[in-house]
Formats: C-alpha cells, sequence, structure tokens
C-alpha cells in the first residue's frame, strides 16, 4: 500500500497540487503568527469576526465553570445539556424555521440531512459546484443524481422536463457558494420548486450572519426566510463558534432525531461552543452595525479590486475568488503573497475545477482600512508580476 500512496502523493505533488498543514498561532482576529512571522489574515471565514469578540469568548467562558469542558457523549445516550434546547429555540426563530436540530458540524449536518431524508428511488438535482459534503452525502444516500450546470435555471428545468415524473425530486444547493462567492437564485428555485413539486435543501453556512438586512441569509433576501423544506447552517463561519443545524418543520426534525446517524451517533457539543454561538446569535440580532462594518469593507476592497482589473468571477459578499487559472501560477503568487505578509491560500483542484485554480480571499469586519491598502497594494504588485493585471 505504502508504495502506491508514495507514488500517489509524487503525482499530486508533480502537478502542483501538494497541501502541508501550516500550523500558527492567532495573534488577533486579523493577524497570526507562522514561523515567527506575523501574517495579515486574509481567509479566514469568521466574517463578522465574532470568534474574538469579547462578548462572545466570555459567554464561553463563563459556561464552562458549570458545564465543564466536554460534554462526553452522544444526545441520544445520556440526555442533552439543556443549552440546546435555548440555541435551538433561538436559531430557529431567527431562520423562521419551526424547528432546529444542531449537529456537531456541517459536514455532518449535511449527511445528516441528506443520507437520511433521501433514498435510493429518489433523484438528487445538484449543482455542479456544490460543496464536498454535499456531494459526499448525495452518494451516501444512493439516490439517483443528476448534476446541473453551476447556477444555470434553465439547464436545471430542463433536466426537470426529462427526469421521471413518478420519483421524489430533491434540489440541493448552496446559497453562497464556499470557492465561488457567488449566490444562488433563490427565487427561480423557489418557483421550480411550487411548479414542479421539488423537495429543496439549502446549504447557508456562508450566508447566515452576513446576507439579507437582519443576516439571515440568502433565504432573506429573496423575502423567503423559512420558505425551503430542508436549511443546513453553521455556527463556524460567521457565527464564530462550531457546529451547525438543520431546520425545517417539527416532522422533519422528529424524523433526523430518530433516524440521522450523524446526530446519534457521535459526541455533542461543549457548552462553551454553544454558549458562543448564542452570544454570537444575540450580537447579530441586537447589533446591525456589525453586519454593515463588513460590508463597507467588502465594497472598499471589491472596489479596488475590481479597478485593478482583477477577474472576481460572479462573486458578491465576503468570499472574493481571484481568479488565477493555472495551479502553478496560483501557488508561486501566494508564496510571493506571503513574503509581503499576507496569509491567503491557493485553491486548487479538486477543491476547484481543474484551471480555474484561484485565490481565495475574505473580507472580515475586523479588517482596518489600513489592512486593506497593504493587502491591495500586495496583491497588485503580485497580480502584475504574474501578468494577471
Ligand atoms: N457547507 C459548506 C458550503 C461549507 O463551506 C462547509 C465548510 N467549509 C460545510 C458545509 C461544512 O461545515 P463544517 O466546517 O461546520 O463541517
Amino acid at each position: 500500500m505504502r508504495e502506491r500512496l508514495r507514488d500517489h502523493l509524487q503525482t499530486i505533488r508533480d502537478a502542483g497540487n501538494y497541501r502541508e498543514v501550516k500550523y500558527l498561532k492567532p495573534l488577533s482576529s486579523t493577524r497570526v503568527l507562522f514561523q515567527g512571522r506575523e501574517y495579515l489574515n486574509l481567509c479566514s471565514n469568521s466574517y463578522l469576526s465574532l470568534h474574538c469578540d469579547p462578548r462572545v469568548i466570555g459567554a464561553a467562558k463563563a459556561i464552562v465553570d458549570g458545564y465543564g469542558a466536554g460534554t462526553c457523549s452522544s444526545r441520544s445516550v445520556s440526555g442533552s445539556i439543556d443549552l440546546y434546547e435555548r440555541v435551538e429555540e433561538g436559531i430557529a426563530r431567527f431562520k423562521g424555521y419551526e424547528r432546529a436540530l444542531i449537529f456537531s458540524n456541517g459536514y455532518m449536518a449535511n449527511m445528516g440531512i441528506i443520507a437520511t431524508l433521501i433514498g435510493k428511488d429518489d433523484i438528487i438535482f445538484s449543482d455542479a459546484l456544490n460543496h464536498s459534503s454535499l456531494i459526499d452525502s448525495i452518494r451516501l444516500s444512493g439516490a439517483k443524481t443528476v448534476i446541473y450546470r453551476h447556477l444555470d435555471m434553465a439547464d436545471l428545468e430542463d433536466r426537470l422536463k426529462e427526469a421521471d415524473p413518478g420519483a421524489f425530486k430533491f434540489v440541493i444547493t448552496e446559497t453562497v457558494f464556499s470557492m465561488d462567492g457567488d449566490v444562488a437564485p433563490l427565487d427561480e428555485i423557489y418557483r421550480l420548486k411550487q411548479e414542479y413539486g421539488l423537495t429543496v435543501i439549502v446549504d447557508e453556512a456562508h450566508a447566515t450572519g452576513v446576507f439579507g438586512e437582519k443576516g439571515r441569509g440568502v433565504e432573506e433576501v429573496y423575502g423567503l426566510s423559512g420558505k425551503m423544506d430542508v436549511q443546513m447552517g453553521t455556527f463556524g463561519k460567521a457565527l464564530g463558534s462550531f457546529g451547525a443545524f438543520a431546520l425545517s418543520d417539527s416532522l422533519v426534525i422528529e424524523y433526523l432525531i430518530n433516524r440521522a446517524r450523524t446526530f446519534m451517533y457521535t459526541t455533542a457539543l461543549p457548552a462553551g461552543t454553544l454558549a458562543a454561538a448564542e452570544a454570537a446569535l444575540r450580537l447579530i440580532e441586537d447589533d446591525r452595525s456589525i453586519k454593515n462594518r463588513l460590508w463597507e469593507n467588502i465594497a472598499y476592497m471589491r472596489q479596488n479590486l475590481r479597478g485593478m482589473g482583477f477577474d472576481l468571477k460572479e462573486s458578491e459578499g465576503p468570499i472574493v475568488p481571484i481568479l488565477v487559472g493555472e495551479d502553478a501560477t496560483a501557488v508561486k503568487m501566494q508564496g510571493m503573497l506571503m513574503e509581503k505578509g499576507m496569509f491567503l491560500q491557493a485553491i486548487r483542484p479538486p477543491t476547484v475545477p481543474s484551471g480555474t485554480s484561484r485565490l481565495r480571499l475574505t473580507v472580515v469586519r475586523d479588517l482596518t482600512r489600513d489592512d486593506m491598502d497593504q493587502a491591495l497594494e500586495a496583491l497588485s504588485d503580485t497580480g502584475r508580476k504574474a501578468g494577471l493585471v
């Protein structure tokens, strides 16, 4: 076996796709220490910088004394700490759904939802750029899968027309795509849902806390809060903590509690994690200025990057893909940016389609104007040297 692994790793290296884990120490919401040097962090998914907010940290600290560091058993086996009930009620209310169920992370939530609710006689229509956790969950469901072109509703509709009219049909999509930062047309998806009797599952991992007037996500942008069949969202991105949730009506949640294996057979989240998520949710609900500050930064970065001539694809919001193309060029640019004190990643296949390697930059609330100017200058210089702009 080892020889095969060695050969495969060499192939990955030759293709410029080799990855290694970078161990670092966070210094603040926007700074990391890596191999003795301080970097500006341009790849955090903590879009609202809440993981470092003293009120969120304080909530986590305060509860640990009473509840302990870990829960150390599954919710089904040893009972669920009462905090779960509060956070589930809070997130369901915020999102406009009847009921929520918290899972240990987004990957497991997607697995639990999709592999439990969908079976081999069903058909899943899946966006071509869906996240790996969705793809793996779809595979696990055993359903027939039809991949439609990314965000292409005409293609989706054509495929719906061709499908067996007798089969249950599910559409699964991210609302904000994790590597592309573009947004699914939920109004169109909702129209198709009504017309073709579809069951729609949306992944709002990157939209929660960021999109919509109240930060409820892309559903809110389209005036469709609570209108999909199931929504998945996470606490591990803009909400600054960890964990994830499924939102739906009581029947679906009851079914997941009884049948979702990734809910039943894993250790529950620690109290500190839940308390942090709860505090972050309260901050988002009480103080719109948190989200508005992020969007000011997004506007500033996007306007300047576009002005320099970078191709940001169809992205909106805090995820900014800077299209490079060649894997090796993306890696080279990432190295040059690191030399300039900028910490961000080159995203390559298999995470993104071949020939679309990119730098994935994220904008967060705590970036100052000075931080952003430094980042822009470094990107401009690197982009010029790579012949991109
Ligand atoms: N869905 C999407 C769209 C994601 O980007 C991610 C994580 N990057 C997940 C699900 C998984 O969430 P988690 O990290 O909580 O497992």
